[in-house]
């Protein structure tokens, strides 16, 4: 059996459904270095696109996943979403359509959106079913301080190319906004995300805080009131509430040992505790290759005493995080 490195999952989704991730972006590459990123800070910091990794190994492992019947069937969507920005892989318009060709499974793309304004990246977005760009800000002061965003980038740009891509493309897009606890829940930020929302058009807008661990303790999600007043100003039939957890059970296809899945699931998106036994529950397409007894809470102790994760309290829910992630807990 060959070991997952780019592409994991399917993992359950709240907006997709049961997705396939494809990572083509090493991990925390990125031009943002955003506080709310359940990745932790941006450790390589970079506005240039190149490959990261062969677009062909990337492609042999989507095609390895799409093609094993077990899956395909399970897969709801192919996202391109990366351990950092996805855009940011210069042959991402290649891949989409390359992968197009291999089944007939609609993609998504879930991206920052900070390089739209270059015809590049909006020529290899438009063949994507839906794109999913974030905006956080409607004002530069609030975009500095939430995004933290390469110096190369001008947000003035940033929204321009998001309301460009908006004219030229005929799929679906849908905006991200994350809020976070006094940065951009008052009533001013949010009237100018309103704004900025009107001229983009998206098709839907969904509202999300942080639910997992964020690269900054501080950021932390608005108080109820101000979640209900981001309701009320970016009103409009289109806007979806997602301040929920997904539920679902992740993927452990690929791999023949629990922990080697644990593990690379987490790496990309911290578990809740009851995720992480579920997970480690589902095990019945490796039986063969498990100890009888096997324990689950034995396999979560082995890898927080090997350092390989480590368990971190917010919001009153205990997450399983792995030790690469560099966060501003410690
Ligand atoms: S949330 Fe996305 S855009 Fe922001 S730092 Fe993390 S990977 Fe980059």
């Amino acid at each position: 059996m060959y070991k997952l490195k780019m592409v994991y999952g399917p993992v359950p989704s709240r907006r997709l459904g049961r997705s396939l991730g494809v990572n083509p972006i090493p991990f925390k590459t990125c031009n943002y270095s955003c506080v709310y990123c359940q990745l932790g800070r941006t450790t390589h910091m970079t506005n240039q696109r190149k490959d990261f990794f062969p677009p062909e190994e990337l492609l042999n492992e989507i095609r390895r996943v799409i093609e094993a019947e077990s899956s395909h069937r399970e897969i709801d969507f192919v996202t391109f979403v990366g351990e950092g920005e996805p855009t940011l892989c210069k042959s991402l318009g290649w891949l989409i359509r390359k992968t197009k060709e291999i089944a007939d499974i609609p993609i998504a793309v879930d991206t920052n959106g900070s390089l739209l304004y270059r015809e590049d990246v909006r020529n290899d977005l438009s063949q994507a079913d839906i794109v999913m760009p974030s905006l956080d800000a409607g004002t530069v002061e609030t975009y500095r301080k939430i995004n933290r965003p390469h110096r190369g980038l001008d947000f003035k740009a940033v929204v321009e190319g998001l309301e460009r891509f908006r004219r030229d493309y005929n799929g679906e897009i849908w905006v991200e906004v994350m809020l976070v606890k006094g940065l951009n829940d008052t009533e001013r930020e949010l009237k100018a995300l309103k704004s900025r929302l009107e001229k983009i058009e998206p098709n839907r807008t969904y509202i999300n805080v942080p639910i997992r661990p964020p690269a900054e303790p501080w950021a932390v999600p608005p108080d109820k009131d101000a979640i209900t007043l981001a309701h009320a100003i970016l009103n409009d039939a289109n806007v979806v509430d997602i301040t929920e957890e997904e539920t679902g059970e992740f993927s452990t296809e690929g791999f023949t040992n629990p922990e080697d899945a644990i593990l690379a699931i987490i790496r990309r998106h911290p578990m809740r505790e009851g995720q992480v036994i579920d997970t480690l529950r589902n095990l019945s397409f490796k039986k063969k290759a498990l100890p009888k007894k096997y324990n689950i809470r034995d396999s979560i102790k082995r890898l927080e005493k090997s350092g390989k994760i480590k368990k971190l309290k917010y919001q009153e829910k205990v997450f399983w995080l792995t030790m690469e992630e560099k966060r501003g807990h410690d």
